[in-house]
């Protein structure tokens, strides 16, 4: 199985790498990213090439030359940042989509494009929030995710395209640090405590959100795309949750590791209305039936670990 990671190094793809060459080996994982510098980051664990998803005919010359099966496209502006440029955010995240799916078609690859919690809006239900519910969301970047989700399942139907994803939560990781979402206050919490020993946060102390811990992630894109296809009913995208939590519960869960972490707010009022219109948790239990999802980590045991890498880490 030859892969391709397209958008590489950024949170997901950094940590996505080396799991994926555990899984398939070492030799059959390329990089892609379109920044040079991620790109010499990466060529130190990877084979690597600098690519910028919308240009079709180079991303068309690696995918050929290189035999690929599979393809994980990353690209992505994400919700805080796309808010700020919302025409970048649909060009980027749509056009990258589009290419990535045309390549897929057209040298049959299997190909796996994260959809997110981003996709749905202030009239989904927001607890236990079904896998098949109301999609109407308020950003530019939850407008990518549900025309990505549709794209995707339409090159299934149309073109036989072995497309499948996952709604991704916050995912909270420590090998890179986000790349400008909603969720991101529950990484940098970890980085500020151990650096500065406050933290202030941009959300409101009450807002719960689900989140996944990154080794539950990797597992999710493995898992699903080795999936036996025969028990798939849906393709494009599946609800994946290990934890909800607000930062009010985060910060005290945390607080009785370190009693002197200090927390105070200064809502941002994008991210207010962004995570306001998010689920408080999702019902993941079509990903268990169809493929067998089972996350392993719940809050207490990620912020025991976070803790841990974080402050192995020199500042
Ligand atoms: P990120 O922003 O950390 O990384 C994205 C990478 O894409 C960056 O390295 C960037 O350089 C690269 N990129 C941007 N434009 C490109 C282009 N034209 N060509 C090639 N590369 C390009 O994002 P991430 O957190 O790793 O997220 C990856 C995917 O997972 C995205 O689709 C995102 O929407 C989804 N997702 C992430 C989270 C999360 O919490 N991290 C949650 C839900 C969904």
């Amino acid at each position: 199985m030859n892969i391709l990671v397209v958008g590489a190094g950024g949170q997901i793809g950094t940590e996505l790498i080396p799991h994926l060459q555990k899984n398939y080996g070492y030799d059959n994982v390329i990089a892609a990213d379109v920044r040079p510098e991620v790109v010499e980051r990466l060529s130190n664990i990877s084979r690597s090439v600098t690519l910028d998803a919308l240009d079709v005919k180079s991303y068309s010359a690696i995918v050929k030359e290189n035999r690929i099966d599979r393809i994980y496209n990353l690209v992505a502006l994400l919700s805080a940042t796309g808010e700020k440029n919302p025409q970048l955010a649909w060009s980027v995240n749509m056009g990258a989509l589009l290419n990535s799916l045309e390549l897929a078609r057209e040298f049959k690859c299997s190909i796996f494009t994260p959809s997110s919690i981003g996709a749905f809006g202030n009239n989904t239900p927001h607890d236990n929030t079904p896998q098949d519910t109301v999609m109407r969301p308020n950003t530019m970047y939850g407008v990518c995710k549900v025309s990505g989700e549709l794209l995707s399942d339409y090159y299934y139907s149309r073109f036989g395209v072995d497309s499948r994803s996952v709604r991704f939560p916050g995912i909270i990781s420590n090998g890179c640090l986000p790349g400008g979402g909603t969720t991101d206050y529950a990484v940098e919490v970890f980085y500020e405590i151990i650096r500065k020993g406050t933290y202030t946060c941009q959300i409101p102390e009450n807002t719960y959100m689900d989140m996944l811990y990154m080794p539950d992630a990797l597992e999710a894109t493995t898992q699903l795309m080795d999936a036996d296809p025969a028990t798939l009913i849906h393709r494009n995208s599946f609800n994946v949750t290990g934890m909800s939590f607000s930062p009010k519960e985060l910060f005290s869960a945390i607080s009785k590791r370190v009693p002197s972490a200090k927390f105070d707010y200064n809502v941002d009022p994008v991210k207010d209305a962004i995570s306001a219109s998010w689920p408080n948790y999702m019902d993941d239990s079509c990903a268990r039936k169809e493929w067998g999802w089972k996350p392993k980590w719940g809050m207490e045991e990620m912020i025991d670990d976070m803790l841990s890498a974080v402050r192995l880490k020199q500042f």
